[in-house]
């Protein structure tokens, strides 16, 4: 008979694949609870059966969630709730925040428990940079409004990471490299299951690769950060020197241009007085 837990929200992260990357903490809350809200039942009963317990489920998806939500919130006064979703951790590309947020409101104790998540393996597997990264979940479908998005990640100087599907796969790395220029990518494929893969690329070899071949399975997208940008040219120098001059001082001018484009301020104000003719 597992401990009784305090009342409350316990968001439990389950495998993404693999049973076996349960973790012993999840197993044992899950044991505990006296009810877990599901994504769909039919896959956690399956990891529930793995662990050799039943227990009252409770679905809680994007289509219920705002009728059940504060039912379950009043519950977890008195009640101790899990939060699951199909796989991986809640809340990530699925639903959850808002089970959070009104049970931050109502004074709920809230635990988490953590484990995997397909973006963290994925950047694991991709060998580009993980110093910096955003999650941007799944890119919209429609091709414009995916345009947008990706062009509001073009300047961003870190690893872009995104959920994909594979029959989509290939028009979105197309629309990437168009968004991004051609950089280095990775697909992360079927992590922690038998045919699990991580194929790396610039993302126009990988779009190639994947048009003559959609995947088949879980997919994310992994995008390194741009290169370094391009050295300013002498003609990019000049035009700025000669815009500074129209509102600042010779001195100024050449300290403005210097410090944007980390050329030499000597040079350039030297310049400056040539071209205002002293
Ligand atoms: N909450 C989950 C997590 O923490 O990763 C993500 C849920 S989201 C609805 C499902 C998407 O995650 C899939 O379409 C795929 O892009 C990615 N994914 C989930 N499992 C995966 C796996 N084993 N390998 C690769 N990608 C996976």
């Amino acid at each position: 008979m597992a401990e009784p837990l305090e009342p409350g929200l316990y968001i439990v992260a389950t495998p993404i694949g693999n049973l076996g990357d349960l973790s012993p903490r999840a197993a044992q809350v899950l044991s505990a609870v006296d009810l877990i809200a599901v994504e769909d039942s039919r896959v956690t009963a399956k990891l529930l059966h793995h662990i050799g317990i039943k227990q009252p489920m409770l679905p809680y998806h994007d289509h219920n969630a705002d009728k059940v939500r504060p039912g379950l919130v009043a519950r977890m006064a008195s009640e101790a709730i899990a939060l699951v979703s199909d796989a991986g951790t809640p809340l990530i590309s699925d639903p959850g925040y808002k089970l959070v947020r009104d049970a931050r409101e109502a004074g709920r104790h809230i635990v988490t428990i953590p484990g995997p998540s397909a973006v963290i393996a994925a950047l694991t597997l991709s060998g580009l940079p993980t110093d910096r990264f955003l999650f941007a979940g799944f890119l919209p479908a429609k091709a414009k409004a995916r345009a947008d998005m990706i062009a509001e990640f073009s300047t961003l100087r870190a690893t872009l990471t995104f959920y994909e599907s594979g029959p989509r796969l290939a028009a979105t790395l197309a629309a990437l490299a168009q968004g991004l220029g051609n950089r280095d990518a990775a697909i992360a494929r079927e992590i922690t299951k038998s045919y699990e893969e991580c194929v790396t690329g610039t993302l126009l070899d990988l779009a190639e690769r994947y048009a003559e071949a959609p995947p088949k399975g879980e997919i994310v997208i992994i995008v390194g950060p741009p290169g370094e940008p391009e050295p300013a040219s002498a003609e990019d120098v000049e035009t700025a020197l000669r815009a500074a001059l129209k509102n600042a001082s010779p001195a100024q001018a050449a300290g403005l241009v210097a410090r944007q484009f980390g050329a030499d301020r000597k040079t350039l104000y030297a310049r400056a007085l040539e071209l205002q003719g002293k």
